[in-house]
């Protein structure tokens, strides 16, 4: 039987950049995904620019449906909004099919063997090798393998690395769609701006809904913590219902997607021997935003990183891996965190402080850089007490022509 390097599960962002980069690297490398290419995802489709930097922003520009400068978020208890726009690019929309197959394809003509249409059902380690089964009962073995199988990761719970089955009501939770609208619809549903992404909490729910510009769809969805949520179609219906009213278009969903929302990243274990979680698969999503393509893209150059030293160094053992979740961890780690603590009370956040600094110049420019990849979450208060002295000249002047205007 073949023996490869390692074994990739799941063909998203994660498992392809992972597959790879490990071929960069001169690893047999074999990226399994169980359906065939393109495949639907439910996703806003909000590529962040920390994520194009893994690709050096090479994506045909037939992908890109829109440039995003900003972010809006509607304050809870107004019906204004408070908006950041960068002059620089933060980051672009994509439809996900599209992007995650240029992801794959990238891969395999990198030299990666790419088996779709493969289910994998069950994973082993040994002390010699690990080993997927796939549905049709096939064995792939590898020396190493990397589970990207996305939030219900097959490998993480065949490997007991997360429980076998999860409490809804205490998990984020979603549904999302895709509509139609055309350009003129996208231009009205963004108060002709298509190149800002907007966030507006749900009523009374910690949770949050979107609208996500592309070409001529408008990406809608909502998401929240399992409890406040659920049920999810009636709660959805509202959201669209509000978006219709307040944009004056008709959205006719083209096919309603649920989904799981698995953000518990760095508090478990994400290694084992010859095993590494990447992605979702490994719960690297942003507690508050939702947000995982860019991690799981960054985690996945981590992974063939650390694999690719350790095959030079002649270890498979899950301390060696453990250098893995040490660089996550670094990377983000502070985002994470910060993340985390300030998700259950986004909604006063944006009433008490976004609003305050609504349009400011400085709060555009910290933004970029979070999504940029500049700075993570944790660092925005530091960066604001530095950036604050050369700032100060502007907002005494915006002060004082407050008080004669
Ligand atoms: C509704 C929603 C909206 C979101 N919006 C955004 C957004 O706008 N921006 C953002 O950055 N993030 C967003 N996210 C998060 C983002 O979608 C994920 O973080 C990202 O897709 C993770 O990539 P991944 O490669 O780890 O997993 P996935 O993209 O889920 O890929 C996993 C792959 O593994 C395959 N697979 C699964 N099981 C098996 C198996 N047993 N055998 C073989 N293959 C298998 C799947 O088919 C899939 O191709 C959103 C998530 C949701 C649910």
């Amino acid at each position: 039987m073949t023996e490869y390097d390692v074994i990739v599960v799941g063909a998203g962002p994660a498992g392809s950049i992972a597959a790879y980069e490990c071929a960069k690297r001169n690893l047999d490398t074999i990226l399994i995904e169980k359906f065939v290419l393109p495949r639907e995802k439910p996703c806003g489709g909000a590529v962040m620019f920390r994520g194009l930097k893994v690709i050096n922003g090479n994506l045909p520009t037939e992908i890109i449906e829109q440039k995003i400068y900003g972010l809006k978020f509607q304050i809870p208890s107004s019906s204004s909004t408070v908006e950041f726009v960068s002059d620089k690019l933060i980051g672009i929309t994509v439809f996900r099919n599209k992007f995650d197959e240029f992801l794959a394809r990238r891969a395999e003509d990198a030299g990666v063997i790419l088996m779709e249409d493969s289910r994998v059902v069950s994973a082993q380690v040994s002390e010699h090798s690990a080993c997927v089964k796939l549905e049709n009962g096939a064995d792939i073995r590898g020396l190493f393998l990397i589970g990207a199988d996305g939030v219900n990761s097959v490998i993480s719970r065949s490997l007991g690395l997360r429980p076998k089955r999860k409490d809804l009501t205490r998990h984020g939770l979603g549904m999302e769609s895709d509509f139609y609208v055309g350009e003129e619809g996208v231009a009205k549903g963004t108060d002709n701006n298509p190149h800002i992404l907007s966030i507006q909490p749900l009523k009374g729910k910690l949770g949050y809904g979107w609208v996500f510009p592309k070409r001529e769809h408008l990406a809608i969805g909502i998401a929240g913590p399992g409890i406040d949520i659920l049920p999810l179609r009636p709660k959805f219906y509202d959201f669209c219902k509000h978006i219709e009213n307040q944009a004056n278009i008709e959205l006719v969903p083209e096919k309603l997607r649920t989904f799981f929302l698995g953000a518990d990243g760095l508090k478990h274990k994400n290694v084992l021997d010859r095993v590494i979680l990447v992605g979702d698969a490994a719960g690297f999503v942003d507690p508050m935003m939702g947000e995982g393509i860019a991690y799981a893209m960054q985690s996945g150059v981590f992974a063939a990183q650390v694999i690719s030293d350790a095959i030079s160094a002649n270890r498979h053992d899950e301390q060696y891996l453990s250098k893995y979740h040490n660089l996550c961890h670094d990377v983000f780690g502070s985002s994470f965190g910060m993340a985390e603590w300030a998700g259950p009370q986004s909604s006063v956040l944006v009433d008490r402080l976004l609003s305050k600094i609504n349009g400011h110049p400085l709060a555009a420019e910290i933004m970029a850089k979070v999504a940029r990849g500049e700075i993570g979450y944790g660092d925005i208060p530091a960066t604001a007490l530095r950036l604050l002295p050369r700032e100060l000249p502007r907002l005494l002047r915006s002060k004082i022509r407050s008080y004669i205007t």
